[in-house]
C-alpha cells in the first residue's frame, strides 16, 4: 500500500511527504558496514590512500559538528581553505553557510557539516566518478550513524549524488526528496550564492522548509 502510494506521489512529481518512506529506498543490512560511532568510522578511514586525491591533500576533511544532529549539511568537496584546516566549509562559502545556520537560530555545533568527497580535488576540479564511488560510502555511513531528521544537500553535486539523479539543482530544490526515509532538501551551494545574490531568496525559502520540518522557530529574517 505504502509502495503504491509512493509510486502515485512520484508520478505526480512529489518525491517526499513528511511521514512517508519509499520502500525502494530503504537502506539494507548489506549496505551498512555497521560502525557505531563517527569516531570508529573515522578510524577506519585512517590515512586513506584509496584514491589518487590522497596524493595532493594536506588533510582528510571528514566532517564537524554534533554527532547527534537533527540536521546535516552535505557539500561537494573540500577547497583550499578546508584542505589546510581539515574542516569543511571554513572559506568564503563556508562563512556564508555559517551565516545561514545562524539565521536559522543555530550554530555550527548544533548541526553536522560534511562533504561527499573527503579530500580536495586538485585545482578544485569536479570529482571524478571513481573518486565518488570510493568516497560516497563514508558519507552514507556518516548519515546512517547520525540519523538526522533532515538533510540539506548544498549544490548540484551533493544533491545529484545523494539522490542518484541527473536533474538540475534548479529543478531539485524547493521540495523535499526521500533519502532512506530522511527528508532531504537540495538547495544552491553557498559558492553559487557568492556569485548570484538573487538566488539567496530561493535558498532562504528552502531553509524555511527545513526549519519547519524540524519545528524550529524563526529567530530573525534570513538576510545573509
Ligand atoms: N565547498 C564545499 O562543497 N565543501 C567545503 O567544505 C567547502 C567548499
Amino acid at each position: 500500500m505504502e509502495y503504491l502510494r509512493n509510486l502515485y506521489l512520484k508520478s505526480i512529481g512529489i518525491d517526499y511527504l513528511p511521514g512517508s518512506m519509499s520502500a525502494s529506498n530503504e537502506q539494507t543490512e548489506d549496505e551498512a558496514p555497521g560502525f557505531e560511532t563517527l569516531q570508529q568510522l573515522r578510524d577506519n578511514i585512517g590515512d586513506c590512500r584509496r584514491c589518487e586525491l590522497s596524493q595532493g591533500r594536506s588533510h582528510i576533511v571528514f566532517g564537524v559538528g554534533n554527532p547527534d544532529a537533527d540536521l546535516v549539511f552535505v557539500g561537494e568537496a573540500p577547497g583550499r581553505d578546508e584542505d589546510i584546516k581539515g574542516e569543511p566549509f571554513v572559506g568564503k562559502a563556508g562563512q556564508l553557510l555559517t551565516r545561514i545556520i545562524s539565521a536559522m537560530g543555530l550554530t555550527r555545533d548544533d548541526v553536522y557539516i560534511c562533504n561527499v568527497i573527503k579530500c580536495r580535488p586538485p585545482d578544485n576540479r569536479d570529482p571524478l566518478l571513481a573518486e565518488i564511488e570510493m568516497c560516497e560510502p563514508f558519507l552514507k555511513e556518516q548519515l546512517r550513524i547520525i540519523k538526522p531528521r533532515a538533510i540539506c544537500a548544498l549544490g548540484s553535486f551533493a544533491s545529484q549524488t545523494l539522490l542518484k539523479s541527473e536533474m538540475k539543482i534548479s529543478r531539485l530544490r524547493g521540495q523535499f526528496h526521500d533519502y532512506y526515509g530522511i527528508p532531504l532538501m537540495p538547495t544552491y551551494h553557498p559558492s553559487y550564492l557568492l556569485r548570484n545574490e538573487n538566488a539567496k531568496r530561493d535558498v532562504w525559502e528552502d531553509i524555511k522548509m527545513v526549519m519547519e520540518i524540524l519545528d524550529l522557530t524563526f529567530p530573525r529574517q534570513g538576510k545573509s
